[in-house]
């Protein structure tokens, strides 16, 4: 594991931010789950309807709006 920036430190608020977004956690462990699990991952949310892949599961969310979407203008012609 290529580990190149600083080691989280609590900040003034008794917080964990994490070093890559701007999330906060008030524990450190969860913390290293988010950063173990979701953060600075590979995408890993896939579209069920096509081959495209998502960090986060509202951008999934977002994508698959456009697809019912189109779904939507399919059905109506
Ligand atoms: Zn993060
Ligand atoms: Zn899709």
């Amino acid at each position: 594991m290529n580990i190149s920036w600083a080691f989280p430190e609590t900040s003034s608020y008794g917080l964990y931010s994490c070093p890559k977004c701007t999330r906060t956690y008030s524990h450190k462990c969860t913390l290293m789950r988010h950063l173990r699990l979701e953060c600075g991952v590979g995408p890993r949310f896939q579209c069920s309807l096509c081959e495209k892949k998502f960090k986060h599961r509202h951008h999934l969310r977002d994508h698959e709006k456009t697809h019912s979407q189109h779904s939507n203008l399919t059905a109506q012609i």
